[in-house]
């Protein structure tokens, strides 16, 4: 016999009973964005491989390792997307969006990226993006913190996650500071790991980020990044930290946060859990103004974020309701012949009159017994009964499955009455 053919490693299926609660997130990260009057951005999973070599950077994780790449049937190397910010950029260049505009966009779709799958780590994952265009203070900075912030509470996480914000300054800022870091982790160089003494010579900053715990007083005492800011790099992270802080936003500084991207600039922030084992970043984003131009527009500015869907979800696992989220309103129980057509003309009826009413049919024979357990394991409000009785009298049996209230025979109108209730 042929062997059944399965998923590729690290690409998940969300299957029916799971999908309810996808939807449930979804629905409230849309609603949030909607306040903040955000709008859909559309974007195609594949670009060309240019695209993100420029964006993302050659010696980052992504582009070193990580790229799904594969060349099309004439020649052009292209790339499933392994994050959205360059494509959402190609696209506003490509459509003229950016020029004297503001935008605040959103996208949300699947993203790949070949890593080791584990918890919270897949090959193909969902990312909702928010970027926004053309403003330069600290308050469109301290607008995406909040709204993330809101998405949290709105979920029901917000005591389960914690705001991690740096500065990184300017691109010149950081040369100096990266010659500086150099310089001490070269004279360190002994206690470097294999990872690091790469990173000496490509981007010494991700040092800062190693996870390898015999690292961690050497980075310590390394240089400080916020020693290396200039005036206005200072008074614009001032002014989105003053904003938290009036609205009351809990943050922790973390000099070591540094992003695995090259193109971030002055404000970058993670949201961080520690329920999650390794994989605790939920969502990361900050300012990228110097993309823009390096993708060949002109200078302007951006600043963004995006969220790992698959750890929002792993991390609203205790949430105990939403463990069964109701998909049936009604099910309708037919027995006999005649019943089974008029069940038909019935429910077509109630789905005109009732369009938000969601209403299951029972199909093909079965006893009123077995009808009424599948009615019951929906998870359905009401059983609609319809047997050769009601269809001579032109009436419907409906039975309260979650309430102690006695069952009743109806007209149709008095149905619909009901269940508009
Ligand atoms: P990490 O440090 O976990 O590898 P990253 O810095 O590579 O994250 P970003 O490129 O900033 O991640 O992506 C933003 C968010 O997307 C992450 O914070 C995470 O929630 C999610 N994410 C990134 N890679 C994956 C993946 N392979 N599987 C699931 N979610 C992911
Ligand atoms: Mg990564």
């Amino acid at each position: 016999m042929a062997k059944n053919i399965q998923a590729i490693r690290g690409m998940h299926d969300v299957l029916p009973d799971q999908s309810a609660r996808w939807q449930f997130v979804e629905q409230e990260i849309r609603d949030v964005l909607a306040s903040y009057a955000y709008t859909e951005i559309r974007l195609p999973i594949v670009e060309k491989t240019e695209l993100f070599k420029r964006s993302i950077g050659e010696v980052t994780d992504i582009v070193e390792k990580e790229m799904y790449t594969f060349e099309d049937r004439n020649g052009d190397s292209l790339t499933l997307r392994p994050e959205g910010t360059a494509g959402c950029l190609r696209a506003c260049l490509e459509h003229g969006l950016l020029h004297n505009q503001v935008h605040r966009l959103w996208y949300y779709g699947q993203m790949f990226r070949h890593e080791r799958p584990q918890k919270g780590r897949y090959r193909q994952f969902i990312q909702l993006g928010v970027e926004t265009y053309g403003m330069e203070g600290p308050e469109i900075d301290a607008e995406l913190i909040l709204l993330s912030h809101r998405f949290w509470q709105r979920l029901g996480i917000l005591d389960k996650v914690e705001l991690q914000l740096n500065s990184l300054g300017t691109a010149e800022e950081r040369l100096v500071y990266r010659e500086q870091l150099v310089e001490y982790f070269t004279a360190h160089s002994e206690q470097l790991d294999e990872d690091s003494q790469r990173r000496l010579g490509s981007n010494p900053l991700r040092i800062l980020d190693t996870k390898n715990p015999a690292m961690q007083s050497l980075v310590e005492n390394a240089p400080a990044l916020s020693d290396a800011l200039g005036e206005a790099s200072k008074a614009h992270f001032k002014g989105l930290t003053d904003t938290l802080d009036t609205l009351g936003i809990t943050y922790t500084l973390n000099q070591r946060l540094v992003r695995g991207l090259d193109y971030y600039s002055k404000t970058v922030f993670e949201w961080v859990t520690t329920e999650l084992g390794a994989q605790g970043t939920i969502c990361a984003g900050g300012r990228y103004d110097g993309l823009i131009e390096q993708l060949g527009g002109k200078p302007n500015h951006a600043v963004g974020f995006a969220m790992g869907m698959e750890r929002i979800l792993a991390l609203l696992e205790t949430r105990e309701d939403l463990e069964q989220i109701q998909t049936v309103d009604a099910y309708m129980i037919l027995v006999g012949e005649s019943a089974v057509k008029a069940g038909l003309v019935l429910a077509e009826k109630l789905r005109d009159r009732l369009p938000k009413l969601r209403l299951q049919m029972h199909c093909g024979t079965a006893s009123f017994k077995s009808q009424f357990k599948k009615a019951d394991k929906s998870g359905a409000d009401y059983a609609l009964i319809l047997a050769e009785d009601e269809v001579l009298n032109d009436k419907i049996s409906i039975k309260f499955l979650r309430s102690e209230q006695e069952q009743q025979s109806v007209s149709v109108t008095e149905l619909i009455e009901l269940l508009s209730t």
